[in-house]
């Protein structure tokens, strides 16, 4: 594969270039010079940048500055709000192809999978504009003689969001807009693997007329993470990654009194039923199985191929696997690009030598992949086990990469049985012609989102985003009302405004009368 019709990768000093540092209190932070990390270019395999690594003071101003922040924030009216958040709509919206061209030249996906990444964060922020309706409490009159009540939905404070590599604009859009809409201040501890578009994000938020300190962003790595949730001023703490660091990041946060929200890892499954349309799902198996190089949480991961459909959907899913662009994101052809950095691409072909081990059959090797002109990119190709059982650990354990198992059974019953022993419950989907099985499907399985006939069943923004299981700890979603749940506290006034006559002492218990 050529790299012709590139675009151009955007050079921004502190975004793409350089030291990529904080932002805190309305400007860029160069942050320690001691502590950095490489940024790599995943299809040439350059450093093109470092990031800085937050130290104490870092993260001592970043909390200091949110905490002030708030303090003014908390009282803003509902049209400043609203206000900002529009034109934070906009400048999103006109700029999304730069800062797409910012994602994939960090994290190496096809440059179209980066504006549709761009697009639905957008979403959130559109829907945080409705916070007028969004924050309505409730209210009760005369709950009791001359008594009414209500309740009001109050910022939480300081809140702390830490988001994953894989979406770097989407899944901090998943929750600062709402949690900003609410109210509260937020510090984003983006992913150290590709950092710059946290800058961009926290830059443009500023020029749309958010107050200095609402929002910051603080670079780094674990250190960073777990000195923000140690530190007192932080009141609630959304986390989205890895099943293990989620489930570290929701117990740590809870032991410190912390509101937490945590969501993990994945094993998406999609069963195939006899009835369905098989070119359609081989179509929807490859899309959802090797977009984003399988680094997405609701990629596809394994298709259950409920007998006999095993070996036509097989054939169908190589002859559309072999036939993929493999290539540098920004190149216009490109379907897939490379993996986010060598080591992860190193660990993810790992567990393709284990499927050999194992004795499931791969019957597509993407490992010796060449890229023309790009000898040194994190590449690995679409790789295809069939006849996997639920011993291998190429079916137990999330792999996010483009590796793709199919394991074959003789029934409906048999298939769901097999997608509940997965302690995974993120996404699930099933294709079907037959609409009593798609109900039945969706009533009874354990997944938090429920594909039918769609293997990427990602919730617009006025629903939630979670799955069930070792995929999210703690009890709320990200974004939609839950989102709006998780970044308000209620409160509830009760009041009276009696006529003087019915005055006097009365020490028992308030009755309702
Ligand atoms: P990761 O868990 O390695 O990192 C996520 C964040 O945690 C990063 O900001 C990182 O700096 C921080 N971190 C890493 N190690 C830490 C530690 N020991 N202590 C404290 N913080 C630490 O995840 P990743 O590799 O960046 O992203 C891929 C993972 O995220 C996959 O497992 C994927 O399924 C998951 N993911 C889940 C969802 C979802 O909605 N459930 C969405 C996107 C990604």
């Amino acid at each position: 594969m050529t790299s012709s019709a590139m675009s151009a990768t955007p050079s921004i000093d502190g975004v793409t270039t350089g030291v990529i540092g904080h932002w805190i209190d309305g400007r860029r932070m160069a942050g320690s010079p001691d502590g950095t990390l490489p940024v790599f270019d995943p299809a040439s395999g350059a450093v093109a940048a470092q990031v800085a690594l937050a130290s104490g003071p870092d993260l001592e101003a970043a909390v200091a500055s949110s905490r002030a922040a708030f303090d003014t924030w908390r009282h803003s009216s509902i049209a400043t709000r609203t206000k900002v958040m529009f034109a934070y709509r906009e400048i999103l919206s006109e700029r999304r192809e730069q800062l797409a061209a910012v994602i994939t030249a960090q994290h190496g996906k096809v440059l179209s999978d980066a504006v549709g990444e761009v697009g639905r964060g957008i979403e959130v922020v559109e829907f945080a504009c409705g916070v007028g309706e969004l924050l309505k409490g409730t209210h009760n009159e005369q709950v009791s003689t001359d008594v009414d009540v209500w309740t009001v939905l109050q910022p939480v404070g300081p809140c702390v969001g830490i988001t994953p590599f894989n979406f770097p604009a989407m899944v901090p859009l998943w929750m600062l807009p709402v949690a900003i809409a609410c109210g509260n201040s937020f510090i984003l501890k983006p992913s150290e693997r590709d950092p710059g578009a946290s800058v961009l994000l926290a830059e443009w938020f500023s020029e749309a007329g958010l107050p200095d300190g609402v929002f910051n962003v603080l670079q780094g790595d674990a250190t960073a993470v777990n000195g923000l949730i140690d530190h007192p001023d932080v009141k609630a703490v959304s986390f989205v990654g890895s099943t293990p660091i989620a489930r570290h990041v929701a117990t740590s946060a809870t032991e410190r009194g912390r509101r937490v929200q945590a969501l993990g890892g994945a094993k998406n499954h999609m069963i195939v039923l006899p009835d369905a349309d098989l070119e359609a799902a081989a179509d929807a198996a490859v899309s959802a199985g090797y977009g984003s190089a399988g680094e997405r949480c609701m990629a596809i991961s394994v298709v259950v191929a409920v007998d006999p459909v095993g070996d036509e959907l097989v054939d169908a899913i190589v002859d559309r696997a072999r036939a993929l662009v493999i290539a540098d994101g920004r190149d216009a052809a490109a379907e897939m690009g490379p993996l986010v950095t060598a080591a992860h691409r190193d660990r993810v072909r790992s567990y393709v030598d284990l499927g050999v081990e194992e004795g499931a059959t791969l019957v597509l090797d993407g490992r010796d992949l060449a890229v023309e002109g790009r000898p040194d990119g994190f590449w690995l190709g679409p790789c295809l086990f069939d006849h996997v059982t639920t011993d291998m650990r190429i079916w137990s354990e999330e792999i996010f990469g483009p590796v793709l198992a199919v394991v074959r059974v003789a029934s409906y019953d048999e298939a769901v049985a097999l997608v509940e022993r997965s302690p995974f419950g993120n996404g699930v989907a099933l294709f079907t012609r037959d609409g009593g099985a798609a109900r039945r499907f969706q009533q009874q399985i354990d997944a938090g989102m429920v594909g039918i006939n769609v293997p990427i069943p990602v919730p617009v923004s006025y629903h939630s985003f979670g799955g069930w299981g070792a995929s999210l700890f703690g009890d709320t979603k990200a974004h939609g009302t839950e989102g709006v749940h998780f970044y308000t506290r209620a409160k509830t006034v009760t009041a009276r405004w009696a006529d003087p006559a019915t005055r006097g002492p009365d020490l028992g218990f308030p009755r309702n009368t």
